[in-house]
This record gives C-alpha cells, sequence and structure tokens, in this order.
C-alpha cells in the first residue's frame, strides 16, 4: 500500500504537470546532492534566431552561406537548424543528408559536398579558427556554427538563444536547497560559462558529445554525490537512466519520457526545484 501522504503528493504534482514514474526514483530525490541540467531547451527556449554572418571564402556571399546551410539544417530536428531554416531566405534542396550527433550535419546542395558543424568539428579536421569575431561571438553567448563547402571553411552563422525568465530563480531555489547546479552541454566552453555566469551556476561542463553524457554523471556520482539529470533528447536517455533520479523536462522525446524517473510537463526549470522539494516534503531529508 501506498502511504497517504505519498499519495496525495503524488496528486498534487500530478496536477501540477509534475509526473511520477518511479516511486523509489522519487523518494531518493530528496537526498539528491547535486542537480545536472541540460542546456538548450532546459535552461534556455531552444529557440534560436540568426544573429550574424561571417563569410571566409569570397566566392560566397553571406545569403549563400545562409541558404547552403539551411538546405542542409531543412532535414535536421537540431533547435539550431530551425533557427537557420526560419532565417533563411532561399530554399535549396539538399541530397545524402546525414546527421552527425553533437557536432553538425551534412548533405549535397548544388553538388557540393555541406557541412554545418561545432567549432570541435573544424579543429578535428585541423582547420584553424584564427578569426577573433568567432572569439567575440562566442563570448556574448552566441552559438557559433560553421559551414564547410567541399571542406573549405567558407563561412559561419552565429546564432542566440534566449535564457528562460525562470532559470536564474530556480537555480537559486536549489542551491538554497543545498544542491550543486551543474549545467552540460554539447556547446562550446564559452558559450557555456556565458550562460552559467547569467544564471549563477556552479559548475559548467562544455563541448560533451551526447554518447559521454552518461559518463559525465558516473564522473559526479563519483565524487560521492546523489545525483539529479534533466533533459528532452534522444540522446540524453542513457544519462537519465545514469543519474540516481532521471527528469525529462518538456515536450521531451519519446525514448527520454520513457527512460525518465520523472516526467515534467512544462519546460519551466523551476518545477525542478518544485519536485525536489516536493520529495523532501513528502518524506523528509534524510542525513
Ligand atoms: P546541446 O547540449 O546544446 O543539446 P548538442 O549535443 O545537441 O548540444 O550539439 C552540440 C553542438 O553540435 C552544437 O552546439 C552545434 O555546434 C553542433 N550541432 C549539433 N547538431 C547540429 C546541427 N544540426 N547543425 C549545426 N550544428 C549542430
Ligand atoms: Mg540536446
Amino acid at each position: 500500500a501506498v502511504p497517504l501522504v505519498v499519495a496525495r503528493s503524488t496528486a498534487i504534482a500530478a496536477s501540477n504537470g509534475l509526473l511520477i514514474r518511479d516511486r523509489t526514483a522519487f523518494e531518493e530525490a530528496r537526498n539528491t546532492e547535486a542537480i545536472i541540467f541540460d542546456k538548450t531547451g532546459t535552461l534556455t527556449k531552444g529557440e534560436f534566431g540568426i544573429t550574424d554572418t561571417l563569410v571566409f571564402d569570397e566566392a560566397f556571399g553571406a545569403r549563400d552561406i545562409v541558404s547552403y546551410a539551411a538546405a542542409v539544417e531543412m532535414q535536421s530536428e537540431h533547435p539550431i537548424a530551425k533557427g537557420i531554416v526560419n532565417d533563411a531566405e532561399d530554399i535549396w534542396t539538399v541530397d545524402h543528408f546525414r546527421a552527425i550527433p553533437g557536432k553538425g550535419a551534412e548533405g549535397k546542395v548544388k553538388d557540393r559536398d555541406v557541412k554545418v558543424v561545432s567549432p570541435g568539428f573544424v579543429r578535428s579536421r585541423g582547420i584553424s579558427i584564427d578569426d577573433p569575431r568567432f572569439e567575440e561571438l562566442s563570448a556574448q553567448g552566441k552559438t557559433v556554427v560553421f559551414v564547410l563547402i567541399d571542406d573549405e571553411l567558407a563561412g559561419a552563422i552565429a546564432l542566440a538563444d534566449i535564457i528562460r525568465p525562470e532559470s536564474r530563480q530556480a537555480i537559486a531555489d536549489l542551491q538554497a536547497m543545498g544542491i550543486r547546479c551543474i549545467m552540460l552541454t554539447g556547446d562550446n566552453q564559452q558559450v557555456a560559462n556565458w550562460v552559467g555566469e547569467e544564471i549563477g551556476l556552479d559548475e559548467v561542463i562544455a563541448e560533451v558529445l551526447p554518447q559521454q553524457k552518461a559518463d559525465t554523471v558516473k564522473e559526479i556520482q563519483s565524487r560521492g554525490l546523489i545525483v539529479a539529470m534533466t533533459g528532452d533528447g534522444v540522446n540524453d536517455a542513457p544519462a537519465l537512466a545514469q543519474a540516481n533520479v532521471g527528469i525529462a523536462v518538456g515536450a521531451g522525446t519519446d525514448v527520454a519520457i520513457e527512460t525518465a524517473d520523472i516526467i515534467l510537463v512544462r519546460s519551466d526549470p523551476g518545477d525542478v526545484a518544485a519536485i525536489l522539494g516536493l520529495a523532501r516534503a513528502t518524506y523528509g531529508k534524510m542525513i
């Protein structure tokens, strides 16, 4: 039998869009010592818009750079892809589309091989990015993706996302509960640092590939901490499973939802603080 207080908490939670799938994990949630947030879509809105376009190869104009990139991104589900497609003026088609998880996407556009990729991918190809504008844009918290055309650096597109207005308060509330707040992202270190400072995070872990996210959770557990993890994507499922408490946020993907112990229907980081607070109120904090 489920104790009355637990049943009542579960019902209150559900009516507020906080769904408890695994009651043991909910009980464990009261002991959370560190919480790991996914950046894009959780702490930020995940709605990107283009702010700047850089041209490195004068054979192309800024509009071409965006058009080539948008043709590839039309086939991608990534929030960066949606931002590029929304702001593009031309609609070109792509063949042989391929996602490069955690790094970008590629395809053939107008008989050229086009890649839209992270700074890490560009460096891994031995191409140096010695443009000061890249550093400046990143320091402003903008995500910069590079456009390679036939494997030559042709241009770059900077995009801005919006920090959710609830993020700062949610982090402060969790910290007041003695919980260490960590952000984990595939985005570059400077962008991550910028977001971290804006919302007062304790720690920022950047440039992590999707398949490394579960290892990052393990590393934090190996510090002796009980870890809750939030995520929304297909790629987040192994990390949600590895965490002591896995929390799927927002509309999310089916995979994330099936793996999570707790599902937050809304994408409000304040709900993360609410559910951990409710676990403590329900079971008391075990010291
Ligand atoms: P996040 O932590 O933001 O969910 P991801 O692992 O999804 O990060 O992506 C990491 C990085 O890989 C992005 O910041 C971007 O540089 C690059 N990337 C991934 N997918 C795409 C895409 N479709 N187009 C352009 N860049 C992408
Ligand atoms: Mg993601």
